[in-house]
């Protein structure tokens, strides 16, 4: 494993030299994409238009051969004198053929074209010729050849053409390199200061420092979506080291309560100072029963924390299972004169697990029951509304403060009202309940305000 991930760490680069790599690759692509579309281009779209412009000037050349023969009504060398001028400055070649086709004289390659052409190795066979026959007074005496580089570049008048071009695009090479590399810095910069921020504070949440976080400041979308995440994450972790350490104290403080009160009896009766009579024995055995309750909820926590609930559904009257639950609740809400009210309308049916169902409502109104002051008041209501079953408990009691609500649904959560009134629940009932709505494919929920009562809203869909 160790030595995987040293393999693995080995093998990796950080953000700031990937993106200068893939920012220098992709101006080099666009610098040399850039090159040969403009080199193509000059040739593709250029060429129609100097081939036209080129006819236009060799017929110039013809014009101009012809109009010196017939003034002379020969060629001397004087006018072959003119003829070359004319070739060397239009950059072409110029040869002159008699009737029976053989050349009679020949410009040669002009001095601007053989000083390119030697740099390109380029010869006379380079050239193209195009023949125009030449005449006086109506019959032909002889042919005109003109001769240019076979390539349009190289004929776009002269090489330096072509250097300023490869000049201009060699700059604009290097130039694009140094943007590349100062801006993918500049990014890498951006990005990688909160990245690094984010990375330190997932050591700090490591290592306990809940409290230290950096504060992330960044304007990237992802990042700051990245930090929030790892800000909640370190609350949520935070909040669950409080609760485990308050967990312990909770069950430690749990525990010793029934067992010494079940020490001290056991005590007395072996001293003889009590007679184990009914009065006394049942004590203990509710001290007992408490215990008990205590180790099958945190069994029942412990089963719905690990794997799936298992339900063995059937199908349920709800209407008659809550009745049934309520009358069982009776005596007891007698005997703290709270006012019990129902409104159950009947034959509901669900497709559910009865024994889970009966758990929850005993879970809800056992609350109702403990947080709700004498000559108090709670109200039981089922109803059918569209395709749902609407189950709801509403009490008159202590309530619960507006900070705690949100947690009361996670596991020995209890509110600091419940805890001073001493009414001994461990803070698991909710949290079992709502697994076991969730498991049926319902919702839990709860509405409450401390001092004036509770709400608890629970909806099936049938
Ligand atoms: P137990 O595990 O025995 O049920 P508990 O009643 O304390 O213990 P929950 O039923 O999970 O635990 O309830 C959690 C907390 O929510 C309670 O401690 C109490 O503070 C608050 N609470 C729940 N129901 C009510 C209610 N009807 N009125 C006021 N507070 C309530
Ligand atoms: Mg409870």
């Amino acid at each position: 494993m160790a030595s995987g991930t040293s393999l693995k760490v080995s093998s990796m680069t950080g953000i700031s030299r990937q993106l200068g790599k893939h920012f220098i690759y992709i101006t080099m692509l666009s610098v040399a994409f850039i090159t040969i579309t403009s080199n193509v281009s000059i040739n593709l779209f250029f060429s129609d238009y100097i081939k036209e412009s080129r006819s236009r000037n060799d017929l110039k050349i013809v014009q101009y051969v012809e109009q010196v023969y017939s003034d002379e009504n020969r060629l001397d060398s004087q006018s072959l004198m003119g003829i070359l001028h004319y070739a060397y400055s239009e950059a072409v070649t110029i040869r002159l053929r008699d009737k029976r086709n053989n050349v009679v004289w020949s410009s040669g390659t002009p001095d601007t074209m053989y000083n390119m052409m030697k740099g390109n190795g380029i010869t006379e066979d380079n050239l193209t010729f195009r023949s125009y026959p030449f005449s006086k007074d109506g019959s032909q005496v002889g042919t005109v050849d003109i001769g240019r580089p076979k390539s349009i570049i190289t004929s776009i008048n002269d090489a330096q053409f072509l250097n300023t071009i490869n000049t201009v695009f060699a700059g604009a090479f290097l130039f694009s390199i140094i943007i590349a590399i100062l801006s993918s810095t500049r990014i890498s910069k951006k990005f990688l200061q909160p990245i690094y921020l984010i990375k330190e504070n997932a050591k700090l949440i490591e290592y306990g420092k809940y409290d230290k976080l950096n504060e992330v400041r960044t304007n990237t979308f992802e990042l700051h979506d990245l930090s929030v995440s790892v800000e909640e994450l370190a609350e949520r972790l935070e909040y669950q080291d409080a609760l485990r350490k308050r967990m312990t104290s909770d069950i430690a403080h749990e525990l010793r309560t029934p067992l010494a009160t079940i020490q001290s009896h056991i005590e007395a009766f072996m001293d003889g100072v009590w007679e184990p009579g009914p009065e006394k024995l049942s004590i203990v055995l509710d001290e007992i029963t408490r215990l008990t309750k205590l180790i099958k909820d945190l069994s029942d926590l412990s089963t719905m924390e690990s794997d799936e609930i298992k339900l063995n559904k059937s199908q349920v009257n709800l209407s008659m299972l809550l009745n049934s639950v309520v009358e069982s609740f009776e005596p007891l809400f007698m005997s703290k004169s709270i006012h019990l009210e129902k409104e159950i309308q009947n034959d509901i049916e669900l497709s559910g697990d009865a024994d889970r169902l009966n758990q929850i409502f005993v879970n809800i109104l056992s609350n109702a029951y403990k947080y709700t002051n004498e000559t108090g008041y709670v109200l039981i209501s089922l109803k059918q509304l569209k395709d749902t079953a609407m189950i709801s408990v509403t009490d008159n009691g202590i309530g619960i403060p507006r900070e705690d609500i949100k947690h009361i649904f996670e596991r020995f959560y209890r509110s600091d009202l419940s805890r001073n009134r001493g009414t001994g629940g461990t803070g698991i009932g909710l949290t079992i309940s709502r697994a076991l709505v969730e498991a049926h494919g319902g919702r839990i929920s709860i509405e409450s305000e401390e001092g004036r009562g509770t709400k608890v809203m629970i909806e099936f869909i049938k």
